[in-house]
């Protein structure tokens, strides 16, 4: 059974979503403050987490820093409208994805199945099969990400969309595109894959001067390993 952690301070919202996800056949996991939740998140060993921002005992970025260091899972925050999404799903957090309040409840469900599906996914993924384009080299097995040699740090989402883009090197990629084959599904904003990609780009600028995601103006974004002209895939 799919296991999922709630953490909510708020009693009805909390209420409702438990009763909700029962109902939908998922086991369910309650916390509702932030010391609880990181807790559960360690002894629960949840497939999914639904995080609050504002919790008593600390905030929603710390569960999530928190979490990240021993857990995968899919996190999806409960962010109020006016919460800073860049920071939301910024560097330093590695939450997955977001809903607003008031959200209903099939985009939850729809976010929620969305997020267990690209776990499944990245499980299904075949052993041993390295990527590489120009001086990226994405290893799926191991999940792991070297350019020029050096491995950088990815959250799951930020690795399955430079894996995307690597294996389609030199083809524009439009949002609608990314939001299908990294999301799966079509619930999620452009902003999404704007926000993603501007973290992925961060991390790649770490280790290397190129400039390796084009955007294309008004469609989306072009994975460029060869710039100068060379041959892009390998
Ligand atoms: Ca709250």
């Amino acid at each position: 059974m799919t296991k999922i952690l709630v953490i909510e301070d708020e009693r009805s919202l909390r209420d409702a979503l438990v009763y909700n996800l029962r109902r939908e056949d998922f086991a369910v996991a309650v916390a509702e403050d932030a010391p609880t939740g990181v807790l559960l998140a360690r002894r629960e060993n949840p497939d999914l987490i639904l995080l609050d921002l504002m919790l008593p005992g600390g905030n929603g970025f710390d569960v999530c820093r928190n979490v990240r260091t021993f857990s995968a899972a899919p996190i999806i925050m409960l962010t109020a409208r006016g919460d800073d999404i860049d920071r939301v799903l910024g560097l330093e957090m590695g939450a997955d994805d977001y809903v607003t309040k008031p959200f209903g409840l099939r985009e939850l469900l729809a976010r929620i199945k969305a997020n267990l599906r690209r776990v499944e996914l990245d499980r299904g993924e075949p052993l041993d099969q390295i990527l590489e384009a120009g001086p990226v080299r994405v290893d799926l097995s191991a999940r792991r990400v070297s350019v020029e040699d050096q491995t950088i740090k990815l959250q799951p989402r930020e690795f399955d969309l430079l894996a995307y883009f690597v294996r389609n090197a030199g083809a524009v990629l439009t949002r609608p595109r990314l939001l299908n084959s990294v999301w799966g599904h079509e619930f999620v904003g452009d902003r999404t894959v704007d926000v993603h990609v501007r973290r992925l780009r961060a991390k790649l600028e770490h280790v290397s001067s190129v400039d390796f995601i084009r955007t294309v103006h008004g469609i989306g974004y072009v994975f460029e390993a060869a710039p100068n002209g060379g041959p892009a895939g390998a």
